[in-house]
């Protein structure tokens, strides 16, 4: 049984309530590239800082880089992208459509969208042609083929170029990585589900530099970190899955390679979000042969050089979000009231907005107060203060954001100088003093709790 479809209600949510815009949308659109709402660059901003502190801040060995997005035109050639980096493309001669010969199974006729192209009478199928998906552009004044360079596909060749760079200056010893997160450009035949393909995207990536006989260990080491680090989001561990690339599915350089993929349920189903490989020195190997420059790392204490092999760990922070948002999506009744609420249960500390303040009512000194103590917590992490509607509208409007905690003060606040902390997946409330609500709150961010739920409070 596939998991229940929540694509369309989720583009909806994004739009509403500010996650995900789609550009230049008073244009009418550009075709398959998303802006990212006050709500989702919070989001995706949480997550790349949570995998930057994995990668980099929490570990001695892997160094950041932010490499330039324009590259030599050399880079390109010896990676093999302008030769290789292509897909099959078919034209249909009847509707226009253009279609990946390799995934016609996910594509719909555009006469008949029940059918996928080529099942239909009256489509004229072209014989497949290689389609190179690197953008062009010009670097200076004059557009002559001189001046051709690319918008980088992969984040991975700015690391391969700065190897040596990176080692000499940290003075780190193989092994170790390189980490960064960037933008990337694949003009892909067939983007589409909203966020999971599209033409600009992010990549985090990270290239761990080991001595050749150490690779197969390193690799294991990664494939297994990498799990955890995504379960560690609070994704549902079931949803997660690897595969293995089999020998037909194999780069002709990498000597093993797994994706992590996610069940995003309905007709997407398992998708990847995360490539691991073992990529050997073919890299390294290929940028010293079109460059001329050594790259081999020199061991001083075993009195030896040789070319490191390359352990890549390659994720893509807008797919990995769109995980996040298929997996924190959930509606459900809620006891005593007619109309049930929608949840966005994400991980407190991805969470957007941490907490909601509300003075119950705007009178008695409530909004004053309520106004204090969101100004108070703000210094720490991002707070939403809202006085307007019914209670009840107020939370719900919290649960859609998927903010974890909402703290509302009333009547009785102001004269016992505490509040109520309402927890958004059980919906339970704790009494605390005004001014432990945010230590409260902490004790959840730091104890890295997946859940808002009452019955879950750390011990000071
Ligand atoms: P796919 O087979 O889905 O095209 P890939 O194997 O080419 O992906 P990699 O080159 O390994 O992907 O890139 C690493 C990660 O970058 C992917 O796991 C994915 O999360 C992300 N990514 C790649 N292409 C896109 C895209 N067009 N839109 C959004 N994210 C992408």
């Amino acid at each position: 049984m596939p998991l229940p479809d929540v694509m369309d209600k989720l583009v909806s949510l994004a739009k509403r309530r500010g996650f995900v815009f789609q550009s230049s949308e008073i244009y009418g659109g550009l075709g398959s590239v998303w802006d990212y709402g006050p709500l989702g660059v919070e989001l995706k901003r949480n997550l790349q800082e949570r995998w930057w502190h994995a990668m980099v801040r929490s570990r001695d060995d892997i160094e950041g880089l932010d490499s330039a997005i324009l590259m030599h035109p050399r880079v390109w050639e010896a990676s093999g992208h302008v030769g290789g980096f292509v897909d099959p493309l078919v034209d249909c001669k009847n509707c226009h459509g253009r279609f990946r010969a390799d995934r016609l199974q996910d594509a719909q006729c555009l006469k008949k969208p029940s059918k996928v192209p080529g099942a239909h009478s009256e489509c004229q199928l072209t014989e497949p042609r290689q389609f190179n998906l690197m953008f062009k552009t010009h670097i200076g004044p004059v557009e002559d083929t001189a001046a051709v360079i690319y918008l980088r596909p992969e984040t991975a060749q700015g690391t391969y170029v700065n190897f040596l760079n990176v080692q000499q200056a940290s003075r780190q010893k193989v092994p170790f990585g390189i980490a960064q997160i960037g933008k990337a450009f694949r003009n892909e035949i067939t983007p589409g589900n909203f966020i999971f393909r599209t033409r600009e995207f992010e990549q985090m990536e990270m290239q761990f530099f080991v001595e050749p006989g150490s690779a197969p260990e390193w690799f294991e080491k990664w494939r297994a970190w990498r799990m955890d680090w995504h379960v560690g989001l609070g994704v549902d561990p079931e949803r997660l899955r690897f595969h293995e690339h089999g020998p037909g599915e194999l780069a002709h350089y990498a000597r093993a390679a797994y994706d992590i993929e996610f069940d995003f349920g309905g007709t997407l189903g398992p998708q990847e979000i995360e490539g691991i490989h073992n990529r050997g020195d073919f890299d390294l190997g290929k940028h010293q042969e079109f460059s001329g420059k050594r790259l081999e790392y020199v061991d001083q204490a075993a009195n030896k050089r040789y070319l490191p092999f390359v352990i890549e760990t390659a994720c893509g922070p807008n797919r990995t979000l769109l995980a996040l948002l298929v997996n924190a999506y959930r509606e459900e009744p809620v006891p005593g009231e007619e109309e049930g609420r929608t949840v966005m249960g994400f991980h407190p500390a991805l969470a957007p907005v941490k907490a909601g303040v509300f003075p119950l009512t705007k009178k008695e000194g409530q909004p004053e107060m309520a106004d204090r103590i969101a100004a108070d917590l703000r210094r720490t992490f991002p707070v939403f203060y809202d006085d307007a509607g019914a209670i009840g509208r107020r939370y719900r409007r919290q649960d859609e954001a998927g903010t974890p905690f909402c703290i509302t003060v009333d009547g009785d606040s102001t004269r016992n100088d505490d509040v109520t902390i309402r927890f958004r997946d059980d919906m339970g409330q704790i009494r605390v003093g005004a001014a432990q609500a945010g230590a409260v709150i902490g004790r959840y961010l730091e104890a890295d709790i997946v859940r808002a739920e009452s019955t879950l409070v750390p011990p000071a």
